[in-house]
């Protein structure tokens, strides 16, 4: 299957050919239909799947396709277990929205670095926020990031946010976001309090094993 039978927009197109992948991956081929439609997706993801663009083109599309506001209000959440993973994940979700006609904002905030520069940098809004938990609470609990307007949220390797301990965190960022909104779920394990977050977070998932 072309990517351009997927139903992505030529701007989002023209960044994959930009990066000559031949095809979707397997993981690409099933989600990216299922999240324009709306869907709630659940994927058995291993890193080197193609996760990354499989969630970031549908949802950078369907960003696009809702009206902007002005200041920039955040929409889509994407949340990560460690701060190589939330710098890696930010790069790719601006690389792949490069070519979009409204340019979208996208940051991307973790601990163990001061917190005053990403503060800043949040100042003005921004459209995607890239996070490790503990310090999206932190911003969130400074007002520097508002959650009540999220539309969609992904998951990340979700396994990896749950052994690293960010649980509490988990359910206090939840408690922040809109009932009505889009989840997306990757990890690569399912041990049973993996499979329990998925079945709080996720409403009628279309389930991907990639
Ligand atoms: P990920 O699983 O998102 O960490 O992606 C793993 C690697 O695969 C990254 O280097 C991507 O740039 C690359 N990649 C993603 N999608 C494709 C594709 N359709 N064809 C070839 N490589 C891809």
């Amino acid at each position: 299957m072309p990517f351009t039978s997927l139903g992505l927009s030529p701007a989002l197109l023209r960044a994959v050919s930009a990066r000559a992948y031949l095809a979707p991956t397997a993981i690409q081929a099933a989600a990216i239909p299922a999240v324009l439609q709306g869907r709630d997706v659940l994927a058995s993801a291993q890193t080197g799947s193609g996760k990354t663009a499989a969630f970031a083109l549908p949802l950078l599309q369907l960003l696009q396709q809702a009206p902007s506001e002005k200041p920039r209000r955040l929409r889509l959440l994407v949340l990560v277990p460690t701060r190589e993973l939330a710098a890696q994940v930010g790069g790719e979700i601006r690389s792949l929205g490069q070519h979009l006609p409204q340019a979208l904002k996208v940051a991307v905030v973790f601990g163990g670095v001061s917190i005053n520069p990403q503060m800043m940098n949040l100042r003005g809004g921004a459209d995607i926020v890239v996070a490790t938990p503990g310090r999206l609470l932190d911003l969130a609990d400074h007002n520097a990031v508002v959650l009540s307007g999220v539309a969609a949220l992904v998951l990340d390797e979700a396994d990896r946010l749950l052994d690293l301990g960010f649980a509490d965190e988990l359910s206090r960022i939840l408690a922040l976001l809109p009932a009505q909104r889009q989840n997306l779920f990757f990890s690569a394990t399912f041990p049973p309090a993996v499979q329990a977050l998925a079945q709080r977070l996720l409403r009628e998932p279309v389930h991907i094993d990639a």
